[in-house]
C-alpha cells in the first residue's frame, strides 16, 4: 500500500473528507477480513472452488481500495490547489501598486507592505521587500531591488497611482 502524508488541514470541508476517506477504508478492511474468514471455511470443508473465488475477489477488492486511494489523493490536491487560488484570489484583489511595489490595502488603518512585484507576479509569493535606503526596497528572494515611494508615503483606501500622478503634474 501507498504511503500517504497528509497535509494539515484547513477546513470543515478538508475534516469531513479525511473522516470520510478512513471510513472508506474501514469498510475495505471490513470485507477482506469478512472474505478471510469465508475463504478458511471454504477452504476447511474442502469447497476448493470457492476458496479460489474468494481468493480472486479479494485481490479484487485490494485493486479497487488502491483506486479509490488513488482518487481520495487526486481530490485532496484538487482542494488544496482551489484553496490556494481562492487565497490568491482574495489577496490579489487586495494589491495596489505603488511604484516598483506592491501594498495589501485591508482598510483604510490596515495597509501593508511593499511587497514585491516580481514574486507575486511570477509565483503569487508574497514577499516583503527590506527597506535598502530611503524610497527604495530589497527583495531577499529574487534580490532586487525596487524603488517603493518617493514621499515614504503608503498608500490609503482608494489610492491610485493615476491620482497620485494627477496631484504630481
Ligand atoms: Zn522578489
Amino acid at each position: 500500500m501507498p504511503a500517504f502524508r497528509l497535509a494539515p488541514l484547513r477546513s470543515a470541508t478538508h475534516s469531513w473528507f479525511v473522516e470520510k476517506s478512513r471510513h472508506d477504508m474501514i469498510q475495505f478492511s471490513n470485507v477482506l477480513d469478512l472474505l478471510r474468514i469465508l475463504r478458511g471455511t471454504a477452504q476447511s470443508l474442502g469447497l476448493a472452488p470457492i476458496s479460489q473465488g474468494l481468493l480472486d475477489l479479494q485481490g479484487q477488492l485490494l485493486h479497487l481500495q488502491v483506486q479509490v486511494l488513488e482518487q481520495q489523493m487526486e481530490t485532496r490536491l484538487m482542494q488544496d490547489e482551489a484553496a490556494r487560488l481562492r487565497g490568491c484570489l482574495t489577496t490579489a484583489r487586495r494589491l495596489q501598486r505603488v511604484h516598483e511595489a506592491y501594498f495589501v490595502v485591508n482598510s483604510d488603518t490596515d495597509v501593508r507592505g511593499p511587497y514585491c512585484v516580481t514574486c507575486w507576479d511570477r509565483r503569487e509569493v508574497l514577499q516583503a521587500l527590506v527597506e535598502a535606503e530611503e524610497g527604495a526596497g530589497y527583495c531577499p528572494n529574487c534580490k532586487a531591488t525596487v524603488e517603493t515611494s518617493r514621499k515614504a508615503e503608503k498608500p490609503k483606501s482608494g489610492y491610485s497611482l493615476r491620482a497620485e500622478e494627477q496631484s504630481a503634474a
